[in-house]
């Protein structure tokens, strides 16, 4: 299937991304990485009037860590943070998620900020921005704002970007040292998206927060005083959860998931 028509703008910088964006509205949309947006529109599941090209627009391609955060660019591609040793070092759990996001392929074209925007309830992503205190910066050509994770994601395939809004960079903070992290999931094929999704931080103290995907309209972030208490971590699991079905799992399926997987995550980043 073909898209719909629309307009084309390639910006060559960051002023110029802005102004267009500022101008278009609710009728531009920013294109990236274009691995979700692209089918998105050949299945004519989205047609925006104009695309706003932002490949073309210096610096947004940056990996940078300091003492406390780790900061994505918006052009930076999954592969980029991937393979980053001093994001590694900072918050492996990057990485850890990362590796389980779609195929290679995609992953050397899509970003890890279009990923947050995108903000599918199943991606990777936006549960370790959860997990790690991150913001997204947003950007207009009057000003910028900090949106914190728990305020960014507010549904499926929704988040808080306003028209005329570009997501310059997204901000992760590193894990209290001695911290560990895992992130495990299942999917019908590698390289899925996955039926269950979770990611863990265990501080050194044995508190955990976990945060699930796939079973829920967005990221479902649970703290656990004590992970060792089966019984109230699996209540505290339900109550956070809301698996719908699909023609991939039922939602019962999704549920058992969401137990099986908090435990075998806890105990992968104990062993880290
Ligand atoms: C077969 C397949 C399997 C996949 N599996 C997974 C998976 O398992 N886990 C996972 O997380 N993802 C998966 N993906 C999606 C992939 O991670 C995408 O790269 C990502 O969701 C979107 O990034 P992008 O740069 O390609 O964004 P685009 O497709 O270019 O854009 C996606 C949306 O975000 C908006 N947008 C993008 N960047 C910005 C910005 N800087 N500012 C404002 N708006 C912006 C666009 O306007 C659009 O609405 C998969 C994709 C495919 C095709």
């Amino acid at each position: 299937m073909k898209p719909a028509a629309f307009a084309y703008h390639r910006p060559r910088s960051l002023a110029e991304a802005l102004d267009v964006l500022a101008e278009l509205g609710a009728d531009g949309k920013v294109l990236a990485g274009g691995q979700s947006l692209v089918p998105l529109m050949s299945m004519r599941l989205s047609s925006p009037a104009a695309l706003v090209d932002v490949n073309h627009v210096p610096g947004l391609d940056t990996v940078e860590v300091d003492q406390d955060t780790v900061r994505v660019g918006a052009l930076a591609r999954h592969t980029r943070v991937e393979h980053d040793e001093a994001a590694y070092a900072a918050a492996p759990l990057l990485r850890q998620a990362l590796q389980l996001v779609a195929h290679p392929t995609i992953r050397n074209r899509g970003t890890s900020v279009g990923s947050l925007v995108h903000a599918d309830p199943a991606s990777e992503l936006p549960a370790v921005l959860c997990l790690l205190d991150g913001h997204v910066t947003l950007r207009t050509a009057d000003g910028s704002r900090d949106v914190a994770a728990e305020h960014f994601f507010r549904g499926p395939m929704e988040c808080d970007l306003r028209p005329g809004e570009l997501a310059v960079s997204a901000t992760f903070r590193r894990p209290a040292a001695g911290s560990r992290t895992a992130f495990v999931e299942v999917a019908r094929r590698h390289g899925d998206y996955a039926i269950c999704g979770v990611g863990a931080v265990v501080s050194p103290d044995g508190a955990a927060r976990v945060a699930l995907v796939g079973v829920g309209d967005g990221p479902a972030l649970v703290r656990l005083t004590d992970a060792e208490d089966t019984g109230r971590t699996r209540s505290l699991v339900d109550a956070a959860i809301e698996p719908e079905a699909d023609i991939h799992a039922s939602a019962d399926y999704r549920r058992h998931l969401a137990h099986v997987l908090v435990r075998r995550c806890l105990d992968e980043a104990r062993a880290a």
